[in-house]
């Protein structure tokens, strides 16, 4: 295609894709390295959607009761149902300490123990003692920690010289003859141009796509744009089929009340007024793992025990807690219970339901960051120039399910590591190698493209086809009939998006443009979900089959890789799962039946 656009060209050291815990995590190690940094985001970086993480932040400190960090490399990879990495578990858990200790220096207002250390709480599936105790290992700034992180990190990368582009959606990577990634290409939304990022390095930051499902916590930007532009760069998806539930979204709404809620003493009942997760997980009970509360409640209003007119909810209850902790530990669940729910949580029960939550597939990367791909004789291979971080990435810490927590340590902790590991590879200042201007100009094909759509249908038509479709037949529980009725449902949706068109075509704060990009990316990340669910026979983690419940170490304990075509077919491949942990200060936890 003639390039019809007159575009800013950009040289960086390393381009960030996304300014979440993850992207701005790796941004100030950049950029405290002095490596020229770009960081870029659709949104203002203090909105993006870590913003909206509650409880906390994992990491065993110790400071309200003994603890290891092999007990929270145990628990993690039990949490995993055993699809985790242990070497990268390993890493995230000895290192969460520091980590949160170099965020209280950078700035992070942590709630407060009486004698001033770093306050934590009991999270689901935390334990000492590899698995006899209960942890309190998370730490809170009260219940408003990713907006805590978020200001923190955002400040010091400031302070640091990076350099930020703010409202610029990225379109799509610009990779080499050779498969290397050697830019990106953006769109700044205010000025309406068009932008051309040359980087030694790219690193996708762009958080997971729960946007995909009707009934979510996550942000209406939450829309897994880096995962499309690995797919469209030709590049596979790992463990797409792995979504977790978060038992507490607010019924109606789906926003999230923590889990800190449960952490402080919050328990779940009934219509018969019964706290049934004594029944389901004897031990850990309400503090169960995600994945076993969410599929608890579904049994219990299956089998006609919900609450409410319809019987389709549970009951949650924090009336017990007190004003002071509740004003104290979790003032903005009050508020969030009032705006959404009309309660007053000092006197009545949250009404809440399993909702979509996060995404523990995505981009391969190993624990450097580096983005992985298996080359033809099934070996792990490094993408050249290209990185990927956060819920955008499968690292693979949560495996088939993350527990609760993890995921702002994953965030801090490879976004570390991966600014450590371009300290390595790149020299601050490196010449960039020559680009053919047919290379460099790819991107502009499909922005071209979906700018001059014409077809009859609209963006949100169909965004709310693939919506329903999701949330019906890749739900907490699956059966291959149910599953392949949504893959075929899947294609018809997809094949709809060659019909979509746009009423404006201007390149001002051009919304519509927006959300059709955005649809496209949805749909990448839906049709390699639903696939990769069809093709896994067993029951780990969120990945519940009823026909075949079990999970079935023998067959499946393996990685799912997803790659898709243009006409939408998705085709599989599996990697083994590693087992053995990174360091010999621990054992590999070899897998057993997961009860809590
Ligand atoms: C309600 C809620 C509460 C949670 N609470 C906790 C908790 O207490 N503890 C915990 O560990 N986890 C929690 N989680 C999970 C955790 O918050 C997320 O997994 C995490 O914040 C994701 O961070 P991220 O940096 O990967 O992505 P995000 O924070 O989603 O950031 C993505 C960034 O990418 C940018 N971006 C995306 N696409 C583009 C594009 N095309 N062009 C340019 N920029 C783009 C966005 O602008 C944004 O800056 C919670 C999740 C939810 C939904």
């Amino acid at each position: 295609m003639a390039n019809a656009y007159d575009i800013v060209e950009h040289q960086y050291d390393v381009v960030v894709v996304g300014a979440g815990g993850a992207g701005l995590r790796a941004t100030l190690g950049l950029a405290e390295q002095n490596l020229a940094t770009a960081c870029i985001s659709k949104v203002f970086p203090t909105r993006s959607h870590t913003v909206a993480a509650q409880g906390g932040i994992s990491a065993s400190l110790g400071n309200m009761g003994e603890d290891d960090w092999r007990w929270h490399m145990y628990d993690t990879v039990k949490g995993s149902d055993w699809l985790g990495d242990q070497n990268a578990i390993e890493m995230m858990c000895r290192e969460a300490v520091p980590a949160v200790i170099e965020l209280e220096h950078y700035g992070v207002p942590f709630s407060r123990t009486p004698d001033g250390h770093i306050y934590q709480r009991p999270f689901g599936g935390m334990t000492t003692h590899f698995g006899e105790g209960r942890a309190q290992r998370t730490c809170a700034a009260a219940d408003r920690t990713g907006h805590a992180m978020l200001h923190a990190l955002y400040q010091q990368a400031l302070r640091n010289q990076a350099q930020f582009f703010i409202e610029y959606f990225a379109i799509d990577l610009i990779m080499d003859e050779h498969g290397a990634c050697v830019g990106v290409l953006a769109w700044d939304l205010a000025s309406g141009r068009l932008h051309r990022f040359r980087a030694h390095m790219v690193i996708l930051a762009t958080g997971g796509y729960g946007r995909t499902f009707f009934s979510c916590t996550s942000a209406h930007t939450c829309t897994g744009d880096g995962n499309a532009m690995a797919i469209r760069a030709g590049l596979p998806l790992q463990d797409m089929e792995f979504v977790q539930f978060h038992p507490t979204g607010i019924y109606g709404s789906g926003c999230l009340i923590t889990e800190g809620v449960r952490g402080e003493g919050g328990f779940l009942t009934n219509s018969d007024g019964e706290r049934f997760m004594e029944r389901y997980a004897p031990n850990a009970k309400d503090l169960a793992s995600r994945d076993v509360v969410s599929r608890a409640m579904t049994i219990e209003i299956r089998e006609g025990r919900g609450v409410g007119e319809h019987k389709d909810h549970i009951h949650l209850h924090l009336e017990h807690l007190g004003a002071e902790v509740i004003h104290e530990r979790l003032p903005g669940i009050a508020e969030t219970a009032r705006i959404f729910s009309g309660v007053d949580v000092s006197r009545e029960p949250i009404p809440v339901l399993p909702t979509v939550h996060y995404n523990m597939g995505g981009i391969p990367a190993n624990p450097y960051g580096e983005v992985v791909t298996l080359d033809e004789d099934g070996h792990d291979t490094v993408i050249p120039g290209l990185m990927a971080v956060g819920e955008a990435a499968c690292v693979s810490v949560h495996g088939a399910n993350r527990l609760g927590s993890n995921s702002l340590l994953d965030l801090v902790v490879f976004g570390r590591a991966a600014a450590k590991r371009c300290g390595e590879l790149i020299e601050p200042g490196m010449a960039h190698k020559t680009l053919s201007q047919e290379l460099a100009d790819k991107g502009l094909d499909r922005f071209d493209r979906v700018r001059h759509a014409s077809g009859g249908s609209s963006t949100a038509v169909v965004r709310d086809k693939m919506q329903r479709v999701m949330q019906n037949h890749a739900a907490v529980f699956r059966t291959g009939e149910v599953l392949q009725e949504g893959w075929d449902q899947m294609r018809e949706v997809f094949a709809l998006w060659s019909d979509v068109g746009l009423s404006d075509r201007s390149l001002i704060w051009n919304s519509d443009l927006v959300e059709t990009l955005e649809l496209e990316n949805l749909l990448t990340n839906a049709m390699a979900t639903m696939f990769g669910a069809v093709h896994r026979l067993e029951s780990r983690g969120a990945h519940a089959r009823e026909d075949y419940p079990d999970r079935d170490d023998q067959n499946w304990m393996k990685h799912t890789l997803a790659w898709m075509n243009a006409d939408g077919s998705v085709s599989l491949a599996y990697r083994p799962v590693r087992l053995e942990p990174l360091s010999d200060e621990i054992e590999s936890i070899e897998p057993k039946a997961r009860v809590y």
